[in-house]
C-alpha cells in the first residue's frame, strides 16, 4: 500500500528530548536553590510529588503538560511569590529550546518526502503553541502540512480520537498514512489500532516483547513508503 501521508511524533523522535531536559531541568533546580531556598535534592522530589498529584487531578489532558501550572502549585506549595513559577516556565523552556538539535536526518527526511508529494504531518501530545514554537527552532516547520496536538484533538495518544483527526488531516485513507515515533504504545501500537501503518524509532535498538515494524535512524523513512506488510505481528 503506497504511503500518501507521513506523521510524525516530535519529542525523542525529531530531537532528542531527554537531552534538551536535562539541561533546562538543571537551570531550573540551580533557580530552585537560589531563588526559593530549596536544595537539588528536596526540589526534584517536590517537583515529582507536584507533578504527580497534577497528573491524578487532571487526568490525560494536554494541560498536564503545562510547566506553569506545575511550578504554579510549586510555589503555593512553599508559600512564595507566584512571579517565580513565571519565571521557572520562561527559564525552563528557554533553556530546552535553545539546547534542542534536530535529530540526524531530520530535516533531510521530512523535506524529502515533501518533494516526493508525500504529504508531513505531526500527531503529538501537547500544547500548540509549544510544539509549532519547537518544530520552528528546529527548522523543520517548513516541511509540515499539518499538527495535531492533544490540545487540538481534545485526548491524548493512545486515544483513537488524535489518530482519527490525523488522518482526517492527512485528507487520504488511515492506511496511506505512516505514524513514525519512538514510544511503542503512543506511536505504533495506538495508530495500527486506527488502520494507519507505523514504523517503531527505535535509535538505542531497544527490544521489545511485540514484532513491529522499526528504524534506527530517520533517513529510513522513505524506504518504508512501499511496504504492505506494516504492522502485521508475525
Ligand atoms: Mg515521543
Amino acid at each position: 500500500m503506497q504511503i500518501q501521508c507521513v506523521i510524525f511524533d516530535i519529542d525523542n523522535t525529531l530531537y532528542s528530548y531527554d537531552a534538551a531536559h536535562a539541561a533546562a531541568f538543571q537551570k531550573l533546580t540551580q533557580f530552585a536553590a537560589e531563588r526559593l531556598g530549596i536544595s537539588g535534592a528536596d526540589f526534584q522530589a517536590l517537583h515529582r510529588q507536584t507533578n504527580e498529584a497534577l497528573k491524578q487531578r487532571m487526568g490525560p489532558v494536554a494541560a498536564v503538560h503545562n510547566r506553569l501550572i506545575r511550578y504554579q502549585n510549586l510555589v503555593e506549595q512553599r508559600g512564595g511569590d507566584l512571579g517565580l513559577a513565571l519565571e521557572m516556565n520562561e527559564l525552563y523552556w528557554s533553556t530546552l529550546l535553545d539546547a534542542m538539535q534536530p535529530n540526524d536526518g531530520a530535516v533531510g527526511t521530512l523535506q524529502a518526502l515533501r518533494e516526493r508529494g508525500v504529504r508531513v504531518g505531526i500527531g503529538t501530545d501537547m500544547t500548540a503553541r509549544l510544539q509549532l514554537v519547537k518544530l520552528r527552532r528546529l527548522g523543520l516547520l517548513p516541511w509540515v502540512d499539518f499538527i495535531v496536538s492533544s490540545e487540538e484533538a481534545g485526548a491524548e495518544k493512545p486515544s483513537p480520537a488524535l489518530y482519527q483527526l490525523c488522518v482526517e488531516k492527512a485528507g487520504v485513507d488511515a492506511q496511506r498514512c505512516l505514524f513514525v515515533g519512538d514510544s511503542l504504545v503512543k506511536d505504533v501500537l495506538g495508530p495500527a489500532g486506527c488502520g494507519l501503518q507505523s514504523l517503531w524509532f527505535n535509535p538505542d535498538g531497544q527490544r521489545s516483547a511485540v514484532q513491529v515494524e522499526q528504524i534506527r535512524s530517520l533517513r529510513e523513512v522513505p524506504g518504508h513508503l512501499d511496504d504492505g506488510e506494516m504492522n502485521q505481528e508475525k
